[in-house]
């Protein structure tokens, strides 16, 4: 659905692309009801619409699958705050990126950055090949993107930051090669959420979001979401949403939409936990290294500099714990208010082993490629008490790091124990 023009975008107080994020966060798609007045939209369960004479609807909805009222809305609030033209929504983020890819005649190849988020590998690999539809990872986007494109490359796919090891991709470099063959460029945007970064703003043709982690933000709802300018992609992406009809209820849209309304603080709040939770795991010495791109020792932390807003970090971070496997396992059993789980960007903070879970499905010479180490340990910073949070990082480094070691007998009389 488009922000812009639309008859029934503007709210009593409209917000325009003039509007800052925060203004817009709390007010983009959320019109008063003109009916009864209510400030907060109704949930509109109604599958169907009535109509007056046969193909003419009283309003301008016809069957749910196709636009509903709730997730008109939220598809309006997602445009606004990506910068964008139009918006869809989408069943779940993985739905999203199955319906960009079936947008791809047969015969289509795809470049990819490597460590992309595992479902998305798990669909180039082994779904999209069905559609024969080829894709090539690589490490190094940056670098080998123009090698890469052949006759037949319609599209490229990066994920900035990458997921778990959070390197970043310079959008600008990669689009202006990419369009200069004519090849639009996604960017999964999932780990920033569009209040740190908007990568159209940076060249990109679609920006896609796992809305179920920062944007709804409260891990109670799966859901995914598209922004672009082109109105050929709006086309050819709203007649798919339709025919797969992979599409979210109205009652989770009304949901996501809710969590997106307080998105600014959420992002800013995880961020500054983040960074303090980096540096702390920086100057511990139970940690090889740290991947976070707020520290000024990450590698791309020029790239951040240049397309998040204020150089911000995120609510995401990984690093790689002394010990191995073992050590990365019994950290993650250890903490007290970071659950063991997977998924990230809920307003609870979350810790995870990424090669036995999340990306257990990737090969393991293409993973530890990739830097998705055993021992990594993938974070994901919730809006808790930085203090709070810190302190219980340090505590399960001890016990997942030190403690087996007494207890193996390495220790030495002062307490100090060889890393
Ligand atoms: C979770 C996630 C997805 C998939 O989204 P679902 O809503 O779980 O289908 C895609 N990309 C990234 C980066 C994710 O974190």
């Amino acid at each position: 659905m488009t922000f812009a023009d639309h008859p029934l975008q503007t709210p009593p107080r409209a917000p325009s692309p003039v509007h800052k994020f925060g203004t817009l966060a709390v007010h983009a798609g959320s019109p008063h009801d003109p009916v009864t007045g209510a400030v907060i939209e109704a949930i509109s369960l109604s599958t169907t619409f009535a109509q007056t004479r046969v193909g003419q609807p009283v309003g301008e909805y016809e069957y749910s699958r196709s636009s509903n009222p709730n997730r008109d809305n939220f598809e309006r609030a997602i445009a606004a705050l990506e910068h964008a033209r139009y918006a869809l929504a989408f069943s779940s983020g993985s739905a999203t990126t199955a319906n960009i890819l079936q947008s791809l005649a047969a015969g289509s190849h795809v470049v990819s950055v490597s460590d992309v988020y595992g479902g998305t590998h798990r669909y180039f690999t082994k779904v999209a090949k069905t559609h024969d539809v080829q894709v090539t990872f690589t490490p190094t986007m940056e670098i080998d993107i123009a090698e890469l494109i052949r006759p037949e490359t319609k599209l490229i796919w990066i994920e900035s930051p990458s997921n778990p090891t959070l390197s970043l991709v310079d959008i600008r470099k990669v689009a202006t090669i990419a369009h200069q063959h004519g090849i639009l460029v996604v960017v999964d945007n999932t780990f920033l959420s569009p209040y740190i970064q908007n990568p159209l703003d940076h060249g990109a043709d679609i920006v896609v979001h796992s809305v179920t982690k920062y944007i709804n933000g409260h891990s109670d709802v799966v859901m995914g979401a598209a922004a672009f300018n082109s109105s050929e992609v709006y086309d050819k992406l709203s007649f798919l949403q339709n025919a797969l009809g992979a599409v979210p209820s109205a009652f989770d849209c009304w949901l996501a939409h809710r969590g997106l309304k307080t998105l600014h603080l959420r992002a800013r709040e995880a961020s500054k936990n983040a960074t303090e939770i980096a540096h702390a795991l920086e100057a511990s010495p139970h940690v090889i290294a740290v991947n976070y791109p707020g520290l000024a020792s990450h590698k791309h932390h020029a790239v951040a500099l240049k397309q998040h807003r204020d150089g911000m970090g995120g609510g995401m971070l990984s690093f790689r714990i002394r010990g191995g496997h073992e050590a990365a396992e019994r950290f993650c059993q250890e903490t007290k208010i970071f659950t063991l789980a997977e998924s990230l960007g809920g307003v609870e903070s979350l810790v995870e082993v990424p090669s036995a879970m999340t990306h257990g499905g990737i090969p393991r010479e293409q993973r530890e490629a990739a830097g998705v180490w055993d021992d990594l340990v993938r974070v994901s910073c919730g809006i808790e008490d930085a203090e709070d949070l810190t302190k219980d990082v340090l505590q399960a480094l001890e016990k997942a790091v030190v403690v087996p070691k007494i207890k193996n007998g390495v220790a030495k009389g002062n307490g100090h124990v060889e890393a």
